[in-house]
């Protein structure tokens, strides 16, 4: 198989004629060749989507008859549910259970967004009888949008929906490892009747493709999703052109079970919180920290419940942990294993390759419990299904614990003191907090993280204001005095 650039309407090859290839995490067997994006090709989907900003019906287009569009589109995503999940799960190593639940909630992002600008107002100010000041919302611009290789499809589409409900035309470069559900994406749109040049895919390497796109001055906003380390690189290449970025990064998320705990419920949580979607997920509950009178029975029935986590090929319906995206990660996830080990953290589940899977990226369910805060594996971001318990005594050390990271993007408490909650609530340094529940988002509530986990807020109104400027109009209705220079 084959995938090009999406530029304009047409697919087309990188202008060098270059090339790169992906692998199924299953097997690591090449199964993929992609067309590898670098500035020129860059260059030519800005003038494209630069061109539909201008000139094309769309950032002005009514926002009914836009959200219109939005619609299909999610009736064209809906449509291709077993397809999109097939692709995934095959690109990315996901489970196909789990995989099937993106197209569903990629579609939702699309129906929500075309909502959400149906319903949108634009704020007046009255200043006394004086002056009327006005907010005109303005699409920002051509919107470059850079995704991860997790949950690729449902990322991609993140962004997309708003960006494209805001009156932006768009140029999404997918990421390398997995970038094969995308390909869908052209037959969606033109399926759903966007018009050619406001939906453009360059394919390619971050270091080419990617840092092409952030350095084009013709692009005023950069939304990207990706490490840490990768969005410093952004921020300091995206500095001579001043942009607008929004970043969601990593995370290394604590999970707070104190013993007044729904314990059942709790375990559930931690369980499927760090274990679903591969372990490769940015909210993943991967610190779980556990007060000491409930510890060491907690450790050991989460140790039991890691090692009977079926992890097998990812297209079997009966498998819960897939394959990991590439070697290059593998390798990297079975490092940390190692670190672990060598840091003298107590390994009670997983750790290696099952037997049954000698080739591919498999690793069991992998569970360290003692793991204090100083070791590195408490502290870096894995990405896999590998995870931390640590003992606390009280609720000052739980919250120290809970801190005592760079990253705060989400974080978990399991508790029924009310006081507790709401004292917790206020001090965990986290962009996100579930209180006794797992991850389940509403799509109005705001996205993202504080410290090294991101800048900005996506979601609901959070994302227009991203893709928009907003333009304040004075209005005198009045004669307001006017101080007379160059007079006397
Ligand atoms: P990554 O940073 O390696 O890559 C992300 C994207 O950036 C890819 O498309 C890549 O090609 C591109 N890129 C790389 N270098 C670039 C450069 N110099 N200029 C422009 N683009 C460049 O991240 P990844 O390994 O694909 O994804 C995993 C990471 O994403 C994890 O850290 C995870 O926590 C994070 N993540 C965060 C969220 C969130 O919402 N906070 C969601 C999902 C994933």
């Amino acid at each position: 198989m084959n995938l090009q650039h999406y530029i304009g309407g047409e697919h087309v090859p990188s202008v060098s004629g270059a090339t790169f290839t992906a692998l199924e995490p299953a097997t690591n067997e090449e199964y993929l060749t992609v067309s590898a994006g670098q500035a020129e090709d860059i260059e030519a989907a800005v003038a494209a989507a630069r061109k539909a900003f201008t000139e094309g019906p769309w950032p002005k287009m009514p926002a009914q008859q836009r959200a219109g569009v939005l619609r299909k589109i999610a009736d064209a995503i809906e449509k291709r549910d077993d397809e999109i999940a097939s692709l995934e799960c095959r690109d990315t190593g996901l489970p196909i259970t789990q995989a099937r639940g993106q197209a569903h909630r990629a579609a939702q992002n699309f129906r929500f967004f075309a909502d959400v600008i149906t319903t949108l107002g634009e704020d007046v100010y009255r200043v006394a009888s004086a002056q009327l000041n006005y907010v005109i919302r303005k699409p920002i611009g051509v919107a470059g949008l850079i995704t991860p290789w997790n949950t690729p499809f449902m990322l991609e589409t993140w962004k997309l929906a708003p960006a494209l409900a805001a009156g932006c035309p768009v140029i999404l470069k997918p990421a390398e490892w997995s970038p094969l559900s995308a390909s869908l994406l052209p037959a969606i749109m033109e399926e759903a009747g966007v018009p050619a040049g406001v939906f453009n895919i360059v394919h390619g390497i971050g270091e080419e493709a990617g840092a092409a796109l952030v350095a084009h001055p013709d692009v005023p906003i950069i939304s990207f999703t990706g490490e840490t380390t990768t969005g410093q690189i952004i921020m300091r290449n995206a500095a001579d052109n001043l942009k607008t970025l929004s970043m969601e990064l990593g995370g290394k998320s604590p999970l707070i079970v104190f013993d007044d705990a729904d314990l059942d419920r709790a375990l559930d949580a931690a369980v499927f919180g760090v274990f679903s979607l591969n372990g490769e997920r940015c909210t993943a509950s991967s610190r779980v920290l556990v007060q000491d009178t409930v510890y060491e029975e907690f450790v050991q029935r989460f140790a039991e419940r890691a090692s009977r986590v079926k992890v097998g090929a990812p297209d079997d319906p009966a498998t819960e942990l897939g394959a990991l995206v590439h070697p290059e990660h593998y390798a990297r996830v079975m490092e940390y294993v190692q670190i672990g080990i060598d840091e003298g953290a107590r390994l009670v589940a997983g750790g290696s390759r099952p037997d049954s899977l000698p080739v591919g990226n498999f690793l069991s369910a992998t569970v360290f419990a003692d793991v204090s805060p100083k070791m590195r594996i408490f502290q870096e971001e894995i990405f896999g299904p590998v995870v931390c318990v640590t003992p606390f005594s009280t609720e000052e050390e739980a919250l120290e614990l809970a801190n005592d990271t760079r990253y705060g993007l989400a974080a978990y408490l399991w508790t029924n003191n009310l006081r507790r909650t709401h004292r917790l609530a206020q001090q965990i340094e986290s962009g996100m907090l579930w209180v006794n529940s797992q991850n389940v988002r509403d799509l109005r509530t705001p996205f993202g993280g504080v410290k090294a986990s991101g800048l900005g807020r996506e979601g609901g109104k959070h994302s227009i204001d991203v893709y928009t400027e907003s333009h304040i109009v004075h209005v005198a209705t009045e004669d307001l005095p006017i101080s007379r220079f160059g007079v006397s």
